[in-house]
């Protein structure tokens, strides 16, 4: 039996974060994950400066050998309509990273013992009644069990079956490299993604050029026909001359939770759900990069108060640190959510075509988060 003091069951960001903020501690942290590493992950891949600067990421050596590309303006528009362009005049406002690339090299240096390419398929409580862990997979003993398996975390499931029953975003992307001819019909600004909100303001779909790298997906808050709203957004850029015509239709599918409306329950006994897992992802944009980096924090310091203590109440100091960064859950749809559809429709074609709604609140509320004051980058 292989024993830790934390097992993380997942290596994305919010499991290799996790493991980092506990590297020079005396705790033994181990990682579980499925797939082994690099591995691709369904992703626009865009995080802010401040994500880089919270994980201690060194810039220039990171895009050595990586994609790194700066962001410095967005194109938004509502589907059909005209685009509004935003600029920050070369600052980077946010970068481009490939996710196979970026979740590699978190993983490599966070200094867990790594378990890939095996899943998480079942815990239990130890039987032998003096020591408090879990066992986990008939093989691993752990104190604490750590959920960091993205949306569908087993973990997650284990410990909460409402998951089942949440309203998650469904989303589809396509990233490849393009070829000579692609990259001579793709017109979209390497720097400036575009941004295009659905006429039903169901979602939005996005068209990002990272280097030689075509990112195109498309996110709603309905599951219904989203290959069919895929298709005609690809057939509309398409005809914009925006992008290729001869893409890859190999579209991969993914879910995640809005932190507002998630009922996920996020500690229990020995347990404790970190990122996606605990499904965190901002409302609007669905950016969910930072909030797994900042709930991998935070959890850290919950295991550094604990001692050791693993049971729920000492645990549920994870709940209140949650809710002081990210606001009380509201599962109920807000005021302006509450509005009829063509209520809606009508504001936002109007306010879409503004620069001061794109900018203000679309740019920099919705995606860039600018009014969330910075967390101290990890101490190392
Ligand atoms: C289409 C799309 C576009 C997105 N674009 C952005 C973006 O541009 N910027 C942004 O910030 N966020 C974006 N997000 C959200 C972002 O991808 C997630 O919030 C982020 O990956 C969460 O990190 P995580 O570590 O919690 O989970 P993940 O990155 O999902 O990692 C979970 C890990 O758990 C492993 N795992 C799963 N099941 C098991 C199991 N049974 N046993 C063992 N291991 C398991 C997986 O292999 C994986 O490595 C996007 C999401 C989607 C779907």
């Amino acid at each position: 039996m292989q024993k830790y003091d934390v097992l993380i069951v997942g290596g994305g960001p919010a499991g290799s974060t996790l493991a980092y903020c506990l590297k020079n501690t005396e705790l033994k942290i181990g990682i579980l994950d499925k797939k082994t590493f690099p591995r691709p992950k369904v992703c626009a891949g865009w995080v802010t400066p401040d994500v880089m600067r919270l994980l201690n990421i060194n810039l220039d050596d990171y895009a050595k050998s990586r994609v790194l590309q700066k962001i410095s303006g967005f194109k938004i528009s509502l589907l059909g309509q005209k685009q509004v362009e935003t600029n920050y005049s070369g600052k980077p406002v946010s970068y481009g990273i490939r996710r196979i690339e970026f979740d590699d090299y978190l993983l490599q240096r966070c200094g867990a013992e790594l378990n890939l390419g095996e899943a998480f398929k079942k815990m239990e409580k130890s039987s032998d009644g003096s020591d408090e862990c879990l066992i986990i997979n008939d093989k691993y003993k752990a104190r604490l069990l750590i959920g960091a398996g993205g949306h569908y975390c087993p973990v997650a499931r284990a410990i909460d079956a409402k998951g089942v029953s949440e309203l998650a975003v469904v989303a589809q992307e396509v990233e490849f490299e393009m070829n000579a001819l692609q990259k001579n019909n793709c017109s979209i600004k390497e720097e400036v993604p575009e941004l295009f909100f659905t006429p039903d303001l169901m979602g939005y779909g996005w068209v990002f050029r990272k280097g030689d790298y075509l990112n195109i997906g498309l996110g709603r808050e309905d599951k219904s026909k989203l290959s069919c709203h895929v298709k005609s957004f690809c057939q509309y850029l398409s005809a914009q001359g925006k992008i290729p015509e001869d893409i890859a239709d190999k579209y991969n599918g993914h879910a995640y939770l809005l932190y507002n409306h998630a009922i996920r329950q996020m500690v229990a006994d020995h347990v404790l759900l970190i990122g996606d897992s605990a499904g965190l992802a901002y409302p609007q944009s669905g950016e969910g990069i930072r909030p797994a980096v900042e709930s991998a924090i935070f959890a850290a310091e919950v295991i550094r108060f604990c001692e050791k203590d693993y049971s729920k109440n000492k645990l549920q100091t994870y709940n209140l640190l949650m809710e002081q960064r990210f606001g009380k859950r509201l599962p109920e749809p807000e005021l302006m959510e509450r509005l009829p559809v063509f209520i809606k429709k009508i504001f936002a074609s109007q306010l879409m075509k503004t620069q001061w709604f794109t900018k203000n609140i679309v740019a920099e509320k919705w995606f860039l988060q600018s009014h969330q004051p910075p967390m101290p980058a990890i101490n190392k």
